[in-house]
């Protein structure tokens, strides 16, 4: 149902998408949200499901910014490598570059993926994630 994206570590779901850390992240509080159903783009969707989709996405970004000081957390859908329809929530932090080059730079995408997260870090970041969250229903 989730394709390959269930890989990662989910952290909480809801009926309209699965919330879990990258195993790949590109830094910790690396995030990727996506739709429960199989759907590709925007528009296998009907608005009420885009409608819970992208409230899910806003609540996911206000417990990922409670749980993680960042200067901001860029939203990117790319769907290059894997169809189905998903969200990276990665975090900018203070003295990056625009549209930092672990995303975009010279290197790619992809390789800066595994660079992440000790897992100490990464199991603190996710249980202040998830109280957020929850808090946030
Ligand atoms: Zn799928």
């Amino acid at each position: 149902m989730l394709c390959n994206i269930q890989d990662g570590h989910i952290l909480v779901s809801n009926k309209h998408a699965v919330i879990s850390t990258s195993p790949l992240g590109v830094r910790l509080g690396h995030i990727v949200v996506a739709t429960r159903k199989h759907a590709e783009s925007f528009a296998e969707l009907s608005l009420d499901e885009i409608e819970g989709l992208m409230k899910t996405l806003g609540q996911v970004l206000v417990a990922a910014e409670k749980a993680l000081p960042a200067e901001r957390i860029y939203v990117l859908r790319v769907n290059d490598k894997l169809a189905h329809l998903h969200f990276h929530l990665i975090p900018r932090q203070t003295g990056d570059d625009n549209l930092g080059t672990f995303i975009f730079g010279e290197s790619g995408w992809s390789k800066t993926l595994a660079q992440a997260q000790s897992t100490k870090e990464t199991e603190l970041f996710a249980s202040k994630f998830k109280r957020n969250f929850e808090a946030a229903l």
